[in-house]
C-alpha cells in the first residue's frame, strides 16, 4: 500500500501535513494501538516510524496542546498496514470508536438531549477542537439529512473517506438518530473544491406532538 493509498492526492501532502492537530487525537492512537492492537503490533507500528513520529507517540503530549498533523499521519499510515493489515477501511470503525470515546462527558450529555439536527450544528466546535486550520461546517437541509463541509486544509484520504465518516455517525447516534447514513459525496482527492459529507437518518427517537394535538385512527 503506498502512501497515496492512504493519504491521497500527493499535491495537498504538505498542505496536510503542516496543519497542527491537538494532542488529545495522538493519545487517541495510544489508546487504539494499547487497546486494539496489543504489544506485538505496538512493536511493529513503532519499528515504522522516524524518529520525530516515534517521539510523538511515546512522548509526553498535553491533550490540548498543538502537534504536526504531518507526524499524525505517519502514526495512522503505521496503524493502517501494521494493525488493519493494510484495510484503510477499516478507518471507519476507528473514528467511531473515538467519536464515541470523544464525546463522553459533557458533550455526551449535552448532545445525547439534541436533535441530530442539533448535534451536527455542533461539528463545527468539535472539529475545531482538534485541527488548527480546519473545520467542518454544517449546511442544514431538512429534519432528516443535512450536510458537512470541509473548510480550511484538506484532510488526508483515509480520514475524510473513512475517519469522519466513523465520526459523524457517532455523532448522530449519541444524538439518538436511528437507520444512519453517512456518505463522503465530494472528495478533493478525486478534483472536487471541497470535501463534503451527506448524512441522513430515518428517526430521531423523539415523539413530535403534532400542534393540533393527538391523532386517534387514521
Ligand atoms: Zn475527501
Amino acid at each position: 500500500m503506498t502512501n497515496d493509498a492512504i493519504f491521497g492526492a500527493a499535491a495537498r501532502i504538505e498542505e496536510m501535513r503542516n496543519n497542527q492537530v491537538k494532542g488529545n487525537l495522538v493519545l487517541s492512537r495510544r489508546w487504539f494501538l494499547a487497546e486494539r492492537g496489543g504489544p506485538e503490533a505496538v512493536n511493529r507500528v513503532t519499528s515504522k516510524l522516524a524518529p520525530a513520529a516515534l517521539e510523538l507517540l511515546e512522548r509526553t503530549v498535553m491533550p490540548f496542546a498543538w502537534y504536526p498533523f504531518g507526524l499524525l499521519m505517519d502514526i495512522d499510515a503505521a496503524i493502517a498496514s501494521e494493525v488493519m493489515g493494510g484495510n484503510v477501511t477499516r478507518m471507519r470503525d476507528f473514528g467511531h470508536d473515538l467519536g464515541m470515546r470523544d464525546i463522553e462527558g459533557v458533550y455526551r450529555v449535552f448532545l445525547s438531549v439534541a436533535s441530530p439536527v442539533f448535534a451536527l450544528s455542533k461539528v463545527s466546535a468539535l472539529g475545531s477542537l482538534y485541527f488548527r486550520e480546519s473545520t467542518l461546517a454544517f449546511i442544514s437541509t431538512g429534519r432528516v439529512q443535512g450536510e458537512v463541509e470541509l473548510v480550511g486544509r484538506s484532510m488526508p484520504l483515509y480520514m475524510c473517506q473513512y475517519g469522519i465518516v466513523g465520526w459523524l455517525t457517532a455523532v448522530l447516534e449519541v444524538a439518538k438518530a436511528t437507520g444512519i447514513e453517512v456518505v463522503h459525496t465530494s472528495c478533493v482527492h478525486e478534483g472536487a473544491f471541497r470535501c463534503r459529507w451527506h448524512c441522513d437518518w430515518a428517526f430521531s427517537g423523539r415523539t413530535v406532538r403534532s400542534p393540533s394535538g393527538p391523532r386517534f385512527g387514521s
